[in-house]
């Protein structure tokens, strides 16, 4: 069922939703498979930096499909665009995104405030909602390889000043600081779970978690109980097909179609083990 950011968020109350990235649509599918398995809620999302490289206008019509032709509510989510990537929020929300995820998160406080409130109205006007990042997440969206083992040494979101920008941009969503980092770990990061409940404590906005790969499934449910209510995980999915790849290189046989589909059961594997997890184990 096709849904926006809150509808899907709501749909899951007291728990977490998954948002999974994608690059193709045998991924988007292994996510859709999987909420519907599952029978919860689930995002699918297009990293901003693989919007082009994957042809999203074109993938744009299939994605719209796939959330029409499964019961479970999902949305379809633009990750991390940059604040100068307003025309290609716009194109995400003329091909039918429901969510948008604008990172103004390395801009001075009030020029966040600025592009975040003029993204929201850009999505209102669509029925899609939107999501902020107050605090910068580590490491890069979309790239597995470059995970930062030092995110504990940047600044943690403070609750005031997530208070003030929840009311100065009407938000759905908002991405905190607490810890991790995008890409894969050399070590477990350390979360710092006062953030989220002191963030929660104050805004009954649901607040999103970067950089789940390689987070224990102690600290993920911790968060979860903490005030986490959308947890982006992408890494864990190019180590599993990469992973595939190196199973079958040495494979003589051309089966293409059996090759994918082995990727697409290990990703089905992955994605109901995190969604089972954010969920709370339901
Ligand atoms: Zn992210």
């Amino acid at each position: 069922m096709r849904a926006n950011l809150t509808e899907v968020l709501s749909a899951l109350p007291g728990a977490a939703v998954g948002s999974f990235n994608v690059l193709d649509l045998d991924m988007a599918t292994a996510v859709a498979d999987s909420a519907e398995q599952l029978q919860l809620p689930a995002i699918i999302g297009v990293a901003s930096r693989h919007f082009e490289a994957i042809r999203a206008p074109l993938l744009a019509p299939a994605l719209r499909g796939l959330m029409d032709a499964y019961q479970q509510p999902l949305a379809l989510h633009l990750d991390h665009a940059a604040p100068h990537q307003l025309p290609m929020i716009q194109h995400a929300l003329d091909l039918g995104f429901t969510s948008i995820m604008i990172d103004g998160s390395h801009l001075e406080f009030d020029a966040n405030v600025e592009v975040t409130a003029r993204v929201a109205e850009m999505c209102r006007s669509y029925g899609a909602g939107v999501e902020g990042e107050l605090g910068a997440v580590a490491g890069e969206e979309g790239v597995a390889d470059t995970g930062s083992d030092h995110a504990e040494e940047l600044p943690y979101t403070r609750a005031d000043e997530a208070a003030r920008f929840i009311a100065q941009t009407g938000v759905d969503a908002l991405a905190i600081a607490v810890g991790t980092a995008h890409g894969i770990y050399t070590q477990e990061p350390h979360i710092h779970y006062d953030t989220i409940r002191n963030i929660a404590a104050i805004t009954d906005v649901p607040l999103v978690m970067h950089g789940a790969t390689g987070v224990s499934d102690a600290a993920i449910q911790t968060s979860v109980m903490a005030g986490i209510r959308k947890i982006n995980f992408f890494s864990g999915l190019l180590q599993g097909a990469m992973a595939e790849v190196r199973h079958s290189a040495g494979n003589r046989n051309n089966d293409y179609l059996a090759f994918k589909q082995r990727v697409g059961q290990g990703w089905r594997g992955l994605i109901e083990d995190q969604m089972r997890l954010y969920a709370g184990n339901r």
